[in-house]
């Protein structure tokens, strides 16, 4: 999913050093799955997404609309917030869970730290969860 931009940005390399370490073994932005997720776990049926807030709209923190140009930035983020309920549906159909790791889970003050959020990763793959939100403290 284009969220964050880039592919390799730091939260999602804390996410895939952690679980990998734990043993378990993903395949990165597979093509064939839709919304091209960050992680997917096939032998789970699971995918994971790391979101930045800022992108996707996030009720936290880390999401201010932009003081300049607000109306380009609504549309820019408002194509993004639709196209994740086109993603989700997609994958709910596909039959795919679906676990979403929030930049805010991972950074600035309400961060969890990134042990907290591997354990709640490692703990839901696989079990049988269709969608999970893992964020930062409210
Ligand atoms: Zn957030």
């Amino acid at each position: 999913m284009a969220g964050i931009r880039g592919k390799d940005t730091k939260p999602e390399l804390i996410i895939r050093r952690g679980l990998h370490a734990l043993g378990f073994r993903y395949r990165l932005h597979a093509r064939d799955v839709p919304g091209k997720p960050d992680l997917v776990f096939p032998r789970f049926q699971a995918v994971i997404m790391v979101n930045g807030c800022f992108w996707h709209r996030h009720d936290c923190h880390l999401f201010r609309m932009p003081s300049t140009r607000p109306e380009f930035w609504s549309a820019k983020i408002g194509r993004n917030v639709e196209r994740d309920s086109l993603v989700q549906r997609q994958l709910a159909e596909a039959g795919w869970r679906k676990l979403v790791v929030w930049e805010c889970a991972l950074k600035g003050r309400t961060a969890l730290g990134p042990e907290t959020v591997v354990t709640k990763i490692a703990q839901w793959l696989p079990g049988t969860e269709a969608a999970c939100e893992i964020r930062g403290t409210i």
